[in-house]
């Protein structure tokens, strides 16, 4: 079952993303969710959230994502590598503190093998093949070089996405805006507060390198959009970033996501949804 409880408010959001349920519980309803899952009876006063639960089906199989068509499969998602030049103080995916990690290339083939397979199928013009996170992709460069190219000799168009922080070296800089159709680009707004939470990986500022990667996106006219992340500490910088940013960029799309502490033994926050992928707080 894929389900996530993250704490909201003075509760938690209970989200089971296969069955597209969310609601809003208490803590004694994750406690009985535990307790029912674990094959443990409601108990004495639960009946009534119990028979909630069984209303809503919350604790039936999760959908054979298969069925939900061939157009869902059309995207090939790659997680390639674990690297990553910059080291975000609430980054989930503990970048760089173990030995970096990187996708086969037949594995990444094959994703994109079915994808456009699925894509012919299902009598669609193109299929996607879309960079994500958990690292930087961009580091895996050689990977990245070697499946766009494998990409765009299938049977039909291949649209290249990245998930991105934008900080790329300058010998990187003209391929990548060769080469990606579009951008989801991570920047946290003003120069204190991106330097501030996304730090490059020696501990130097990372703001500069990302504003020269937004300008030649705009020189470029590619498609992108901008996600920025709030913390507690830097929510009231939140209008300055972000007037920055429409003043400084041509981006047209701006995401904000909220990084929130959870209720586990690490010091950093997590985050509900990230630069690069989603959090699992269970
Ligand atoms: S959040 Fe993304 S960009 Fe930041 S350190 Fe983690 S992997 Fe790198």
């Amino acid at each position: 079952m894929a389900l996530y409880v993250v704490p909201y408010e003075h509760g938690f959001l209970v989200y089971r993303p296969l069955k597209r349920l969310a609601f809003v519980a208490n803590a004694a309803m994750i406690n009985l969710i535990e307790r029912l899952r674990s094959g443990a009876p409601a108990g004495d006063g639960a009946s009534h959230a119990a028979a909630f639960l069984e209303s809503v089906g919350f604790f039936d199989p999760d959908p054979d994502v298969d069925r939900d068509g061939a157009q869902a499969r059309t995207v090939a998602v790659l997680c390639l590598t674990t690297a990553c030049n910059l080291r975000c103080t609430y980054c989930y995916a503990a970048a760089g503190d173990a030995p970096a990690r990187t996708l086969p290339l037949s594995a990444g083939r094959a994703a994109i093998d079915e994808a456009c397979r699925n894509a012919v199928a299902a009598g669609a013009p193109s299929f996607t093949l879309a960079f994500h996170g958990g690292g930087e992709p961009t580091m895996a460069r050689r990977e990245m070089r070697s499946l766009v190219a494998y990409a765009r000799r299938r049977a039909l168009p291949c649209h290249v996405t990245a998930a991105t922080n934008g900080c790329w070296p300058d010998a990187d800089r003209a391929w990548l805006l060769d080469n990606l159709d579009s951008v989801s680009l991570s920047c946290d707004g003003a120069a204190e507060v991106q330097n501030a939470q996304r730090p490059a990986a020696g501990g130097g500022a990372s703001f500069d390198a990302v504003m020269k990667t937004i300008r030649g996106l705009d020189a470029r006219e590619k498609a992108y959009g901008i996600r920025l992340t709030v913390t507690d500490a830097t929510v009231d910088a939140l209008p300055g970033s972000v007037d920055l940013l429409c003043r400084e960029s041509g981006c047209a799309s701006f995401q904000v996501e909220p990084a929130h502490a959870a209720p586990s033994a690490s010091s950093k926050p997590n985050r509900g949804s990230d630069t690069c992928s989603e959090k699992k707080n269970q």
